[in-house]
């Protein structure tokens, strides 16, 4: 398996991140995206992944990073990418949920990390919570150019069919597992298996039977034991064709 999102730097993990590597080595996962979100967790990311080669770093800047000073942010961002090994840009994208003071900045980050990953050759890993629409008409822009994949997908099945035809992946974690997840379910059922990618966002979003406590990457089973009950599809066949999509995705 291969989680391809995580943030095992993240401080809930100080005490025993390895015992949480080691769980997840023992589960069968066998590489680990590991993506950043801000000045600070890009630099996490770049530290642990330096320590154990199961991971794969990815720097961005979240949605909630846009303010008025996102061009010096996004400058400091170039900087850091250019100096780093990175596998993807992001988790970037737009997030309309807590607070949309800086919407608009929050486009214009988005669209320049957009545009970074395309002049790189990097995939870009989006984070879109109450901005459907907007996020997709962004991503619509560049015709096809830009490559990546809509990370914990939460849309409609017609959606992703849409960003599919884009050359996107869906990738889909706990809340797939959870038993009113009737859309992640459908989104599953629906898009093809060569186009999926399973996650966990730990610490965040623990499937079942963890679901409300602290998220880990050997959990990324559940999401794959899902999966394959949802497809019908036998566990081992959905586990090599994730594996294979994400190793394409991220060039891994
Ligand atoms: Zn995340």
């Amino acid at each position: 398996m291969i989680d391809t999102h995580s943030h095992l730097f993240d401080e809930e993990f100080d005490l025993d991140r390895d015992l949480c590597i080691k769980r997840a080595i023992e589960a069968n996962v066998k590489k680990i995206i590991l993506v950043g979100f801000s000045k600070e967790t890009n630099l996490k990311a770049q530290e642990l992944a330096k320590k154990y080669n199961i991971f794969f770093p990815t720097a961005g800047l979240h949605p909630s990073e846009a303010n008025s000073n996102y061009l010096e942010e996004f400058e400091e961002f170039k900087r850091f990418a250019k100096e780093n090994k990175i596998y993807a840009v992001g988790e970037c994208g737009l997030d309309y949920h807590w607070d949309i003071t800086y919407k608009e900045e929050q486009k214009k980050l988005f669209r320049l990390q957009c545009e970074y990953a395309i002049e790189n050759d990097l995939p870009i890993i989006v984070h879109s919570r109450d901005a459907q629409q907007d996020t997709f008409d962004i991503i619509k822009s560049y015709n096809g150019k830009l490559k990546g994949v809509m990370h914990c997908y939460s849309g409609s099945k017609e959606l992703a069919k849409e960003y599919v035809k884009l050359g996107f992946y869906i990738s889909l974690g706990g809340p797939l597992t959870f038993k009113n997840a009737k859309e992640p379910k459908e989104v599953c059922i629906n898009t093809p298996l060569d186009r999926l990618l399973i996650e966990t966002d730990c610490p965040y979003l623990a499937p079942t039977p963890f679901r409300g406590k602290r998220n880990e990457s050997a959990y990324v089973k559940y999401v794959l034991e899902e999966m394959a009950k949802l497809k019908g599809i036998p566990i081992s066949i959905v586990e090599d064709e994730t594996e294979s999509n994400a190793e394409r995705l991220f060039k891994i």
